[in-house]
């Protein structure tokens, strides 16, 4: 088998042999799951990105942990081979693809698990890495009136992908983001072991793929933490946005509002920064959450800069709780500074809620506004550098916005476990900035990715304290920026469970070179 893979790797005329090779493998794999040629218009050569494509070996579809295990097993006994886990393929820079590797679609292994868990009172659902949260949504918490706690934005996206990284939304202010919110998961190691950890068992495994970037195992089940969900039928969310002119007073009431205890707050707080402009993409029609109603820029002072705030906010609560919830909307409102008259507020069900991003990509996708490359950038940025990003990056280098959302929100560390792999800026609050760039008929994407990198490279070069999220860097120099001092565990995670560095290459943080076996001392 090994001599076998070996020609396929070498061969210049392989492609031709390749249906026969894959139905060889296929056999002599035993794989429940299928194989198919990994040719460059696959979908294992794509990710939402759009900005790289490379051609993999071929794409797996497994059934399960049994065939990704064999995979890895595979990969381990030839010099060459890698083999990354891909998700819906929602990374921005072929972060989930293999060159002339394996590629797992994990999206064949959703229907596995889903097994809904009362444990001492508590409420878990078990689901498969490969399923994509809208799932989560429909099975879970339509059929059993239970939800997670916290969410994403936009819900095609897999539970093992957004695990690998975060998985961030406007509810992780208070339940830290979906890392802080499994308590088991089920993981095919670089080894090729399929492993059960948590916090107390196989431990060093659990927290290390958490945020691990896939380079330490291949999430094949996660058990996570649910709560009763709002209403099902009919409205249960309160829905609203506000306006700000000013950066200061915007921050201000959405650290106030993410500080409040249980209770005494919204259920989800987010934000968004935009052009003080009619544009339709960046400007005012933006910010309206009712299509009926319009924007009226004249309640905006005349000193108002370049750009201008929005905080999105949402309430929920059961039918029955109905007549206190004005009360309790109205008091929240009341304690902000935003511009009087610049409120928009609908009421949806929790469902249309959850799903509003989904169907906002339906609308782009209809009007071809998807199409093209998505040069997304993503950071976090410590609160007490906020500023100075928004005076310098936001008010200036990205005055006419990105063509989409510009994010920022304020998170709180204590609500994320340090023991995971992912990285923070120092201190208790910090923001996330998002920018989801959106280009059909816009500058060249080659001056938007420039565009990111004179971003990150003036945040090093003032020494802002911030990481990327969703990171993507070329040098291992810039990985061990990075990480910090975060980075020999990092290395010792990586030695111990994919010491041949067999697991997400597109990451490329680890190079799988046959003569170098990755331990924790060369570092
Ligand atoms: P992929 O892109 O397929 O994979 C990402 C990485 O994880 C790859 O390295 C891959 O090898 C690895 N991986 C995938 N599956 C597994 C697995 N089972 N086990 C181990 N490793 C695995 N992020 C947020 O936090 N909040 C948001 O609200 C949010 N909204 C988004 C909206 C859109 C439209 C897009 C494009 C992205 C958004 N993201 C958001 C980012 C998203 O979380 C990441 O891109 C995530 O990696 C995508 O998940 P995926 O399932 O498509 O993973």
């Amino acid at each position: 088998m090994i001599a076998y893979l070996g020609r396929i790797v070498d061969d210049n005329d392989a492609e031709s042999k390749l249906d026969d090779d894959v139905s060889s493998l296929s056999k002599s794999l035993d794989l429940q799951g299928s194989i198919e040629n990994g040719d460059v218009s696959s979908l294992a050569s794509k990710d939402f990105g759009g900005l790289y494509s490379v051609k993999p070996l071929f794409l797996i579809k497994p059934s399960g942990a049994e065939d990704i295990s064999r995979v890895v097993k595979l990969a381990s006994r030839t010099s060459n081979l890698t083999v990354a886990a891909r998700g819906n393929g929602h990374s921005i820079n072929g972060q989930a693809m293999a060159e002339g590797g394996l590629v797992i679609d994990m999206r064949s292994t959703e229907k596995n698990h889903f097994e809904f868990l009362p444990i001492n009172g508590s409420h878990y659902i078990d689901v498969s890495g490969g399923a994509l949260w809208e799932d989560v949504l429909t099975r879970c918490v339509s059929r059993y009136g239970y939800a997670p706690r916290s969410w994403t934005d936009y819900l095609s996206l897999t539970v093992g992908g957004t695990l690998s990284n975060a998985g961030v939304s406007g509810q992780a202010f208070r339940y830290g983001p979906q890392t802080s919110n499994v308590t088991e998961l089920e993981v095919v190691t670089g080894k090729g072991e399929i492993t059960v950890c948590s916090e107390t068992l196989n431990s060093e495994l659990f927290f290390g793929v958490l945020g691990g970037l896939g380079q330490f195992g291949v999430i094949t089940r996660a058990r996570i933490k649910l709560q009763q969900a709002p209403d099902m039928v009919g409205i249960s969310v309160k829905w609203i946005r506000v306006v700000y002119s000013e950066f200061e007073e915007f921050t201000r009431d959405a650290e106030f509002l993410v500080t409040q205890k249980e209770g005494e707050s919204f259920d989800y707080v987010e934000g968004f920064v935009f052009c003080n402009n009619d544009d339709p993409f960046n400007g005012w029609p933006s910010v309206p959450l009712d299509p009926g109603h319009e924007f009226n820029p004249t309640h905006i002072s005349q000193t108002a800069g370049s750009v201008l705030y929005c905080l999105e906010v949402a309430f929920h609560y059961r039918n029955s709780d109905h007549p206190t919830v004005d009360t309790a909307v109205n008091g929240l409102l009341g304690r902000l500074r935003f511009v009087e008259g610049l409120k928009s507020q609908v009421d949806v069900s929790y469902t249309k809620f959850l799903l509003r991003v989904n169907r906002a990509e339906e609308q782009v996708k209809s009007n071809g506004t998807c199409d093209g490359p998505h040069p997304w950038l993503n950071l976090f940025v410590s609160k007490s550098d906020v500023v100075n990003f928004d005076r310098t990056v936001f008010k200036t280098m990205l005055k006419d916005g990105v063509g989409g959302p510009m994010l920022i929100y304020p998170l709180l560390r204590s609500k994320w476990d340090d023991r995971t792999s992912v990285v923070l800026p120092e201190g208790e609050i910090f923001y996330i900035v998002a920018l989801l760039r959106f280009v059909p008929n816009g500058p060249s994407v080659e001056k938007l990715v420039a565009q990111n990198r004179e971003i990150v490279n003036w945040c090093i070069k003032v020494g802002l304290d911030f990481k990327l999220y969703l990171p993507h860097y070329q040098s291992k120099e810039d990985w061990e920026r990075h990480f910090g001092n975060r980075w020999s565990r990092f290395v010792e995670r990586k030695a111990s469970f994919d010491p041949m560095a067999i697991l997400a290459p597109g990451q490329n943080i680890f190079r799988r070179d046959p003569s170098n076996i990755i331990t924790s001392r060369e570092f």
